[in-house]
C-alpha cells in the first residue's frame, strides 16, 4: 500500500456553487463563502450578477418538464446572485455535503440549507451534482479569463 500514490491519483475537481437571490436578500453571502473558505477549498471564481431569464433556462434545463419549472426560473432570476467558482480534491461531493439536501426541512443541522433554509423554493444556494456538471456550468455562468488561477498560502497545510 502506496498512500502517496493514492494520493496523487485523487482528482482536482472544480464545482459551481451560487448564493440563490433569497440568500442575497437575507445577507447570507459571507456566512456562505465562509463555509467554503473555513473547510480548506480554493475560491476561483466569484461575482455578484443578475441571471437573464434564458441563462437560468439553460443551467436547469434538465428540469424543464418539472411543474415548479415557471417559478424556478422566476426565482433563480428575481434578484443578483452570487456566482463561484471552488477547486479541490473531491469538492463536488464535499460541496453537496455542505449544502445538504434539496428540501430544506429535510436538511441535516450542520448544513448551509439545514441551519439558514425552510423550503425548497427559497433553498438559498446551488451547487454542482458532478464534476462534468461543474465545469459545464462554471463555463456557462463565467465568461473565459474571469476565473482565476492562484495559490493560497495555507496549501501546504491543509494537504501533506
Ligand atoms: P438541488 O441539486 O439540490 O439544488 O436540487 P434539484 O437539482 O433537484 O433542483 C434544482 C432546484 O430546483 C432546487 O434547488 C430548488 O430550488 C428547485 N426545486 C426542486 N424541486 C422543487 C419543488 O418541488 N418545488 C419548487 N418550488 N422548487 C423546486
Ligand atoms: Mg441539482
Amino acid at each position: 500500500f502506496l498512500p502517496h500514490l493514492v494520493a496523487s491519483m485523487e482528482q482536482v475537481e472544480e464545482t459551481y456553487i451560487m448564493v440563490k437571490p433569497d440568500g442575497v436578500q437575507r445577507g447570507l453571502v459571507g456566512e456562505i463563502i465562509s463555509r467554503f473558505e473555513k473547510k480548506g477549498f480554493k475560491l476561483t471564481g466569484l461575482k455578484l450578477f443578475q441571471c437573464p431569464k434564458e441563462l437560468a433556462e439553460e443551467h436547469y434545463k434538465d428540469l424543464k418538464a418539472k411543474s415548479f419549472f415557471p417559478k424556478l426560473i422566476e426565482y433563480i432570476t428575481s434578484g443578483p446572485v452570487v456566482c463561484m467558482a471552488w477547486e479541490g480534491v473531491g469538492v463536488v461531493l464535499s460541496a453537496r455535503k455542505l449544502i445538504g439536501s434539496t428540501d430544506p426541512l429535510q436538511a441535516d443541522p450542520g448544513t448551509i440549507r439545514g441551519d439558514l433554509a425552510v423550503q425548497t423554493g427559497r433553498n438559498v444556494i446551488h451547487g454542482s451534482d458532478s464534476p462534468e456538471n461543474g465545469k459545464r456550468e462554471i463555463a456557462l455562468w463565467f465568461k473565459e479569463g474571469e476565473p482565476c488561477q492562484w495559490t493560497p498560502a495555507q496549501a501546504p497545510w491543509l494537504r501533506e
